[in-house]
């Protein structure tokens, strides 16, 4: 199970809006399900809206669970690498990194299937093509995807008993087996704090480009969800109590709380016949309030220094990392395309800012990060292996390029070279290793982030 620090939504996607690129489709020739029309009921699925996704050759069909209120999304096309999602909106209120463990604890076992790890005996024992589940700031994600129909039907019904019916309720040493507890290895020996959530995050945040990305966040976003390490910070983590995670489960790992994403060649009917008759309709329609963030204007450059922790002896020369970060509000899907052109115009190895900032000696490398999985998405200038000393000059550098842009764009060479490369990768979208699982997540970081759902704007 991976941590995910953030989710940089697709530039791909976003460019689909505005182009008109030739479907490409690399699957078997089968026939596909005929779909139901917008008001239809299939199996207790109010069918939303029916559209088209170019893009990929699919149609999109957007049902909401009549008795909850869940949403589905089917992904129809020819692809046989067939996938199935569950996202829940899971906002980090702290550093506990209640969401993670608990992302980790759905899949120790479940009611019907007590195993001790779910997706290490999924992998052992089918034909799955991935399976694995994600914890970003503001939700959790489960996808799964198969050659195989039966298989993913089976898969996806496994996950949702995991989900729904954790065995921890029942077994609170999956707890302190996946969050923390104290540990001996004899009666004379050291007493030390273990846990696989725990280990994992030591291990994560031991890393001077990691913790700045969070650190970057909290100066941002003081005290919001923008900017809780979602995995948790160790020191933390042994914070949180089983009480802690049984309760986030019972508030959020809830129907009306969450979204489906369906993708391939199904019969999407025996899907849905599964989902309401063996969890859905055993729930009724909950109002769950998903916290906003409530951010004040930013009005003055803010400056921050954090020290990073590094073994005895270890030559800190030159070993500093600088971000320049500009969070960007109220944005349309229009500026989200212009400030990742943006991002890519500046960290092309030709451009004048990478060659004066060489010129200038400035650092190892300024890397440019355009992060859109977040509320409010932010733009980084980020120089990797500097020193503090160079912080006004980096400062200075990327200002005078901001403004020089301002005054006088940029030629127009350079930006055909760059939409020329992205449409190029759009030829292939269809060939992006497992495309289902991709858009899927990606589906539900939208709507965890954004209230939106994607395929709408495709
Ligand atoms: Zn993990």
């Amino acid at each position: 199970m991976k941590k995910v620090v953030s989710y940089m939504m697709s530039f791909v996607l976003i460019l689909s809006i505005f182009l008109n690129a030739a479907p490409c489709v690399n699957a078997a020739q089968t026939e596909l399900k005929a779909l139901p029309e917008v008001g239809q009921v299939v199996a207790g699925f109010k069918v939303q809206e029916v559209e088209d996704m170019e893009l990929i050759d699919s149609k999109t069909v957007l049902f909401e669970h009549e008795k909850t209120g869940a949403k589905l999304i089917f992904i129809q096309n020819k692809d046989t690498n067939r996938a199935f999602d569950i996202s829940f909106k899971t906002p980090a209120f702290n550093d506990t990194g209640v969401n993670h463990v608990l992302e980790h604890i759905t899949v120790s076992g479940s009611q019907k299937y007590p195993m001790k790890n779910v997706l290490f005996t999924i992998l052992n024992q089918t034909y799955s093509t991935f399976i694995n589940a994600f914890t970003a700031q503001n939700f959790t994600t489960y996808p799964v995807s198969s050659l195989s129909e039966d298989q993913l039907l089976k898969l996806a019904e496994v996950y949702l008993d995991c989900v729904y019916y954790p065995s921890v309720y029942n077994d609170k040493n999956i707890f302190k087996r996946e969050a923390w507890r104290y540990e001996m290895a004899d009666n004379k020996a050291e007493l030390n704090i273990s846990g696989t959530v725990y280990n994992e995050m030591k291990g994560a945040l031991g890393n001077i480009s990691t913790a700045a990305a969070y650190n970057d966040l909290k100066t941002l976003f003081p005290n919001s969800t923008q900017s809780t390490i979602s995995g948790g910070d160790p020191d933390k983590v042994k914070d949180l109590t089983y009480e802690d995670v049984i309760k986030t489960h019972d508030t959020y790992y809830h129907p009306s709380n969450s979204l489906m994403v369906l993708y391939g060649n199904v019969d999407y009917q025996r899907f849905l016949k599964m989902i309401d008759e063996s969890y859905l309709s055993k729930y009724n329609k909950k109002d769950i309030k998903i916290e906003k963030l409530k951010l004040e204007p930013f009005n003055k450059t803010i400056e921050k220094t954090f020290k990073y922790p590094v073994a005895v002896g270890t030559n800190t020369q030159n070993a500093s990392q600088i971000d320049y970060c500009f969070p960007i509000k109220n944005m349309s899907d229009e500026d989200l395309l212009g400030i990742a052109v943006l991002g890519e115009l500046f960290g092309s190895e030709t451009s004048a800012l990478k060659q004066e900032f060489r010129d200038k000696k400035l650092g190892g490398d300024i890397l440019i990060n355009f992060n859109t999985g977040l509320s409010i998405p932010v733009l980084t200038f980020s120089v990797q292996n500097t020193d503090e000393s160079k912080k006004a000059d980096i400062k200075a550098l990327v200002d005078k390029y901001l403004n020089s842009i301002v005054k006088s764009g940029f030629k127009s060479a350079d930006v055909d070279a760059v939409l020329a490369g992205e449409i190029r990768g759009l030829s292939n979208i269809t060939e992006t290793p497992n495309l289902g699982v991709n858009l899927s997540t990606q589906v539900g970081s939208f709507w965890a982030n954004f209230d939106s759902l994607i395929f709408t704007i495709i």
